[in-house]
């Protein structure tokens, strides 16, 4: 039987992009093939917030410091805290979404599965997961993505069958490309093909985290580069998470950003309703 190492499972309100407010299952997988240090750290510096932190007395995910600066989810990827994240069996995911639902099965909720990068191994274990009895009647997934993995061609057809006998937007492909406020590198992070290949099987949109004009004037360059290969999806401007006090762009010039240039604009609802907690 399939399995995967799970970072957190939760049932919560998706706090951005395109479902935001919709009641959501989010599967957090454990592995990222990024770091993304830079956010919220001065043009050129790297945080090392979670290198401070004593990994090896938290036993608990929801004992986890958040942090201000650098990946504000590094414990599904950071190898100090992979002690926090089991690997289960699709049996036991299947069991213990149906356990947190809240009418033990799937009605309207989304399932937002999330990372880490989802997209990296745990590609050859997704089929078992949904094709799993308890999980038959789910109608919408999203993929949250940072766009640099290609999809296999077993999980494609996978996918395509998948959406065969759903609506049209069954499945969601949220990228979330890394500009150079990640700390991560133009030629690694912006990848056109691997968006042109999602957009064969699903919906697919652009999330970009800024906080200052630069930043968005990055966005815009590598809009031009994913629309040159056949993007077709909106895009999205999102302010950059953690402590603004380093930002030159805050949330309402984020949304002003957005309007200049036709695109939307995405809240962090998950930060005014539930302060961000790990599980939110
Ligand atoms: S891609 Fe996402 S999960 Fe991975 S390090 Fe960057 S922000 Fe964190």
């Amino acid at each position: 039987m399939s399995k995967l190492k799970i970072s957190e499972l939760f049932y919560s309100i998706q706090g951005e992009g395109r479902y935001i407010g919709v009641p959501s299952v989010f599967l957090r997988t454990y592995g990222c093939n990024f770091k993304c240090s830079g956010f919220g750290m001065p043009k050129g510096e790297l945080s090392d917030e979670r290198n401070k932190i004593d990994a090896s007395s938290i036993t608990e995910y929801k004992n986890l410091p958040l942090v201000s600066t650098g990946c504000d989810s590094y414990a599904s990827w950071d190898p100090r805290f992979k002690h926090l994240s089991p690997v289960l069996s699709v049996d036991s995911i299947a069991d213990s979404i149906c356990d947190i639902l809240p009418h033990g099965r799937w009605m309207d909720e989304h399932l937002v599965i999330t990372g880490g990068e989802p997209l990296l191994g745990w590609q050859r274990s997704y089929p078992d997961l949904l094709s799993h009895e308890k999980m038959k009647p789910l109608k919408e997934i999203t993929f949250e993505t940072n766009g640099t993995q290609m999809l296999s061609d077993e999980f494609k057809s996978y996918l395509q069958e998948w959406k065969r006998n759903r609506e049209k937007n069954a499945l969601t492909f949220s990228v979330s490309p890394k500009l150079s406020v990640s700390g991560e590198s133009w030629n690694e992070a912006i990848l056109p093909n691997v968006i042109r290949q999602y957009q064969d099987v699903g919906f697919v949109y652009l999330k970009f985290v800024v906080a200052s004009e630069e930043d968005v004037l990055e966005a815009e360059k590598a809009t031009q580069e994913y629309k040159n290969c056949g993007f077709k999806g909106p895009v999205y401007l999102m302010p950059v998470g953690g402590v603004e006090s380093v930002y030159t762009l805050n949330a309402k010039n984020v949304a002003l950003a957005a309007m200049k240039r036709g695109w939307r604009y995405s809240d962090r609802l998950q930060v005014p309703l539930f302060k961000n907690e790990w599980g939110t």
